[in-house]
């Protein structure tokens, strides 16, 4: 058999890309990680990692934590401001460069190696050898993972996750808060109704705050309105540092994300959940998934990633699929859902709960379908009446 630079080539030092290959290099196999940017830097993201999301982190992270969330201030366009504290914390806050420099020193402590400032080009394959180019360098390997986010160099070379759908959102790094979220320490605001189809939060970070909108349609234009909208009523225009955009995967429809030794994890592969868009979560499971395939099929002497796929597809598919319907109820009828926790607040706190990991949403699913059914026909009721 012909020899090969690594056993295994990770594309991306992102949550999926680092974990995975901390995994593999523990294993005892030769791993190499190339990464487009130089270490630490930023990433657009709320940072928002649930509970079930630590639970998943292959190292303590509480370094990088910079605050411990247990309430949600919801609110609908401004108005109508509920408060939902949680028996504990379900959300941990995090700067992204500050995580994912974590996670890749932790990868490198296992025995990965790592290249910053290479960003790969092109991918080809030769029987059973991978060979990945940057643009100086080309090496060979025996599995690659593509963990290189929403717009995937690996998926397009390879010809997977073809159809994967995106959005776009925002996220503003802001100096100060609107004085309601201050007030409530150890809160996260989300509005449901600053934005069609989609939510605005406010992040507490220790000495700034996050603040997003994303809107799960492809109608982007008037995201960054909706934002401003928001910031100018907070007076809050003034405050801000820094202002970046950035696609997000919308999981739920079923995609070819392995061949051969070639396989995607977290965005690469579109595993958002598409309903609140928490991506850290399914970027951890399928690179703790596809690791330990790997390992697998290397002490078989196999090269085939389907057993991969496959476990994607028992184990998270039906849950993103799941909330996929979910989101077309939820976003399409906000006034009746507000209403609908209002009255019935522990709907909020079971969603808390699953962010906590303590239920998964399968298990609710059967009480929300009862819901979205009255929910449709209150709809249809009250269109009937005009
Ligand atoms: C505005 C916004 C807010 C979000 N908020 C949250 C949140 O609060 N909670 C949550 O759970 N999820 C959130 N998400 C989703 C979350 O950011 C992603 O799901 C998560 O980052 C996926 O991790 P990953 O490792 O798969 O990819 P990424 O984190 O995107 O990492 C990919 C890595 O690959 C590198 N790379 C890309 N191309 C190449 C190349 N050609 N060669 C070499 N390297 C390359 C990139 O530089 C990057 O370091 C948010 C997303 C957005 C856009």
């Amino acid at each position: 058999m012909l020899k090969v630079d690594y056993d295994v080539i990770v594309v991306g030092a992102g949550p999926s890309g680092s974990t995975a290959a901390a995994r593999l290099a523990a294993a005892g196999l030769s791993v190499l990680i190339l990464e487009r940017y130089p270490l630490p830097r930023y990433k657009t993201c709320g940072g928002g990692i649930t509970r079930r999301a630590l639970q998943k982190m292959p190292i303590d992270i509480s370094s990088v934590v910079r605050e411990s969330i247990d309430t949600v201030v919801a609110q609908n366009d401004g108005e109508k401001t509920q408060i939902f504290t949680h028996k504990r914390p379900f959300m941990f806050l995090v700067m992204r460069d500050e995580l994912d420099f974590l996670l890749t020193q932790h990868a490198v402590n296992c025995g990965a190696n790592l290249q910053t400032d290479e960003s790969v080009i092109d991918v080809t394959t030769e029987e059973d050898i991978i060979y990945v180019a940057t643009r100086t360098k080309r090496f060979s390997c025996r599995f690659l993972l593509g963990a290189d986010g929403v717009n995937s160099l690996v998926a397009r070379k390879t010809d997977l996750s073809l159809g994967k759908q995106k959005i776009l959102a925002l996220e503003y790094e802001v100096k100060r808060a609107p004085t309601f979220v201050e007030k409530h320490s150890h809160s996260i605001l989300i509005d449901y109704g600053a934005v069609p189809h989609g939510y605005l939060w406010v992040f507490p970070k220790r000495d700034h705050f996050s603040i997003g909108v994303g809107s799960f349609t492809p109608n982007t234009a008037d995201l960054q309105r909706c934002l401003k909208v928001f910031l100018s009523s907070h007076d809050l225009l003034k405050d801000v540092l820094q202002a970046r955009g950035h696609h997000l995967s919308f999981g739920g429809a079923p995609l070819q994300i392995a061949r051969g030794g070639v396989a995607l994890i977290g965005d690469a592969a579109g595993l958002v959940e598409p309903f609140g868009g928490e991506g850290i979560y399914y970027a951890l499971y399928s690179g703790e998934l596809a690791a330990a395939q790997v390992i697998k099929q290397t002490q078989n002497g196999t090269y085939d990633m389907q057993s991969y796929q496959d476990e994607v597809d028992r184990l998270i598919m039906p849950e993103l699929s799941l909330l996929s319907k979910v989101n077309g109820v939820f976003y399409g009828n906000i006034n009746f859902i507000h209403s609908l926790i209002t009255r019935y607040p522990q709907f909020m706190y079971k969603g808390l709960e699953i962010l906590e990991g303590e239920k998964s949403y399968s298990k609710v699913y059967p009480v929300l379908n009862r819901v979205l059914h009255v929910s449709r026909g209150i709809h249809s009721i009250s269109h009937y009446f005009g």
